[in-house]
């Protein structure tokens, strides 16, 4: 057992080194170093509460540590890279169940009522609801999003009638639960109302993510980030864990910020998000898939090798067939090569690429690929005009020009890598098939876009090879 005051100087300083990893999370230079931030200020926590706030029932505590920290590490060390997101979903599911088991153990606490009474009683018992409300909304609406992502259920938004009544229902319902929960639970009681909110919770978080459509995940991702956040914040109050509190709040707002930006790149408000039904497959979507558009003009890799040999400027496209072929080491490789070759070769990264916020700066950081020849979408997108090829690595719906040009499509108004405005595209994918939208791209049929066709690794190989 370690004392009160040393368990505070705990908290502060892994409350400090959780700031210091999320500054340094926001750069990809300082980024390794904001992950041991975290991890330090993580154990300190961890360490702190196992014996500081724990006062008996260790070997419970220790099996669970123990069975909780093998499937972690066995399911971190196996996941491939473009599971992280699912990986990451229902990781934040967990944190959701987690908040719902502390928010019922803390109700039926036999000494809750000795603890607390009057005012005193009503705001634990708001605390719990709360945190229970959130918890469950976290973790139905994770759980759909890890289906959706993993392709287990379809992307397509479900659309109810009447929805928009049926969730005003459900926040009409909590709220009246709430009421009766708060008056019940004086007088002893008030279990039902808990358990009825909670259903209506999860009914709720099921009824949101399954709405949004498959364009929207990036925005679903971020928003149940910031979810888990606050449940771990709720959390913190329920057990009166000053750390907890501000940790949720920290993961809470930076979800929230992080839903912001992603919003922006997307072009998409958040109520509209919520709302639900963008990257719709029925209607608008059909519209360009069935379409006759012309032909596409295959390319093969040693021709592909000539024109990057060729060219003074080169933009790189990663998309998610990056991710897929785990191409970014032979990518780098290219860079490389070209650049000895005196070529000027930059990567154009568009915010929503990939399948998680920050997937190909990911990779590419991975593959070792110099930062400052990796620009942000807005850094570079003027500059098209003046590239000579433009490589798109398995990447879809963020090059579609159709977002701009057809006010129809699911993707209408996203802004878009505009690499058609270049010399050449030269397209990297295995088929024609669409992208996570569901969209046919009109960029394959351009008379200055080439089809590189193939699992993106082994062309790439091939290229590398004839360079
Ligand atoms: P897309 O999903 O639009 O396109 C990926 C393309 O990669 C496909 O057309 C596929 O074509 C190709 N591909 C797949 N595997 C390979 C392979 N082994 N080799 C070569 N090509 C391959 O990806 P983008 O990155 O362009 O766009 C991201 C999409 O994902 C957006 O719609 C975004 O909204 C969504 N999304 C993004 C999230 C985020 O946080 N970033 C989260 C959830 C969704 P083919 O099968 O023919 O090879």
């Amino acid at each position: 057992m370690i004392n009160q005051g040393i368990v505070n100087v705990s908290y502060i300083i892994a409350t400090i080194l959780f700031i210091l990893a999320l500054g340094g999370l926001s750069n990809q230079e300082t980024a390794r170093r904001g992950n041991w931030y975290g991890i330090i200020g993580m154990a300190i926590a961890l360490i702190a509460t196992v014996f500081g706030e724990v006062t008996a029932n260790y070997d419970k505590l220790i099996v669970a540590l123990l069975v909780g920290g093998s499937v972690g590490l066995l399911l971190a060390r196996r996941v491939q890279m473009t599971q992280m997101p699912e990986l990451v979903a229902i990781l934040h599911s967990l944190v959701g169940v987690a908040a719902v088991a502390v928010g019922f153990a803390n109700f039926m606490d036999p000494g809750r009522l000795a603890h607390y009474a009057g005012i005193e009683l009503t705001i634990h018992d708001i605390e719990t609801y709360i945190g229970v409300l959130i918890g469950a909304v976290t973790f139905s609406g994770s759980v759909i999003a890890f289906g959706k992502l993993s392709g287990r259920i379809s992307g397509n938004p479900m659309i109810l009638p009447a929805r928009h009544w049926l969730n005003l229902m459900l926040l009409l319902g909590a709220i009246y639960y709430g009421y009766e929960f708060v008056q019940q639970s004086a007088a002893g009681g008030g279990l039902n109302p808990l358990i009825i909110m909670t259903v209506l919770a999860l009914l709720f978080g099921i009824h949101m993510v399954m709405a949004i459509g498959g364009a929207d995940m990036p925005v679903v991702v971020s928003m149940l980030n910031s979810y888990s956040g606050w449940a771990a914040s709720a959390t913190g109050f329920m057990l009166g864990n000053d750390l907890l509190i501000v940790t949720g709040a920290l993961v809470g707002s930076s979800g929230a910020i992080l839903s912001y930006i992603m919003c922006r790149a997307m072009n998409r408000k958040f109520l509209a998000v919520i709302a639900g039904g963008f990257g719709t497959e029925s209607g608008a979507a059909a519209k360009g898939g069935g379409e006759d558009q012309g032909e596409v003009v295959p390319v093969e890799a040693l021709e592909t090798a000539g024109m990057l040999a060729g060219a003074k400027e080169v933009m790189i496209i990663p998309g998610y067939g990056m991710a897929v072929a785990q191409a970014q080491h032979t990518v780098f490789e290219i860079t490389r090569t070209l650049r000895e070759k005196g070529v000027n070769v930059r990567f154009g990264i568009h915010p929503v690429a990939g399948r998680m916020p920050g997937h190909m700066n990911v990779l590419l950081a991975e593959a070792k690929v110099p930062y400052d020849i990796v620009y942000e979408m807005d850094e570079i997108n003027e500059d098209f005009p003046d590239v000579d090829v433009s490589v798109v690595i398995g990447a879809n719906d963020i090059v579609n020009p159709s977002a701009q040009t057809d006010p129809e499509s699911p993707i209408a108004g996203m802004p878009v890598l505009e690499c058609w405005k270049g010399t050449t595209s030269i397209v990297l994918k295995r088929s024609m098939a669409t992208g996570y939208a569901g969209v046919q791209n009109p960029l394959f049929f351009l008379d200055n876009t080439r089809m590189l066709f193939g699992d993106a690794k082994a062309t790439l190989d091939e290229v590398l090879k004839a360079l």
